[in-house]
């Protein structure tokens, strides 16, 4: 086995599908790089909030939410028990988890433009291998040659419920439909996209969660490494 070699790692899936989580586990395990893509959609789409460009009542401004990009700095800061979104260098890390943001997030995460500014960014990041990275779109898209793809999925219900105790666990006030709402939106928003729609990658390992704990997760996702770095 070769543990000198540092790959890439691209980990897809649905919303809430528990994809950060064990991504984030096998970073800190393995001494990797973490990237949460998914915290970059969302801290354009707060950027693109703030300046009135879009709501949850409101369709994206494309033009104007084009224009506002050269001025979206994100970057993160890791701490002890994982990292913080910075927008311009404000830890944005709790706003961008709202509702609110997620209601907006996906839209955004439609325009062209707005796509091209991340995956540039997140390439840039895995130049140097040694990553771990979470989205939509990672091994499809961002690192197609990425030496290790998984894809996840568990039901529509159980990613809601996942979802729902972790907001209500923060204080937030919403029921449980809102967020399986939320999380069905978002799926048909993803997959049914014109640019770099929500698919598995044909070469990824899929794996459905629904019924797995956390513990049980993070195995696999080891498991599949040290498979994966003994076969190169
Ligand atoms: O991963 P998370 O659920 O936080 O992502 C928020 C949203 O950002 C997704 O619903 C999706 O619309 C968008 N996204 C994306 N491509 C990625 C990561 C996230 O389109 N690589």
């Amino acid at each position: 086995m070769n543990s000198e070699k540092k790959i890439t790692i691209a980990i897809d899936g649905y919303s809430s599908s528990g994809k950060s989580t064990m991504a984030k586990q096998l970073a800190k395990t393995i001494g990797y790089r973490y990237i949460d893509s998914g915290a970059m959609y969302r801290a354009v789409a707060l950027a693109s909030m703030r300046a009135g460009l879009v709501s949850p009542h409101k369709e994206p401004d494309v033009d104007g939410i084009t224009a506002l990009l050269p001025s979206v700095d994100i970057d993160f800061e890791v701490t002890c028990d994982g990292q913080n979104t910075l927008l311009n260098g404000e830890n944005v890390e709790a706003e961008i988890r709202s509702l609110e943001v997620s209601s907006c997030v996906s839209p955004i995460a439609t325009i062209s433009a707005v796509r091209h500014a991340l995956v540039k960014m997140q390439r840039d990041m895995g130049l140097s291998k040694g990553i771990v990275m979470d989205g939509r779109d990672i091994g499809t898209v961002v690192f197609p040659d990425a030496e290790m793809k998984v894809f996840c999925d568990a039901s529509a219900e159980k990613r809601a419920a996942r979802r729902f105790k972790e907001l209500s666990d923060k204080g937030a006030s919403v029921t449980y439909e809102e967020v399986l709402e939320n999380v069905k939106t978002r799926d048909y928003t993803d997959e049914t996209r014109d640019e770099s729609p929500l698919r598995c990658a044909p070469d990824a390992v899929r794996l459905d969660n629904s019924e797995m704990t956390i513990d049980e997760q993070n195995q696999w996702l080891l498991n599949l490494y040290n498979e994966v770095l003994a076969s190169l």
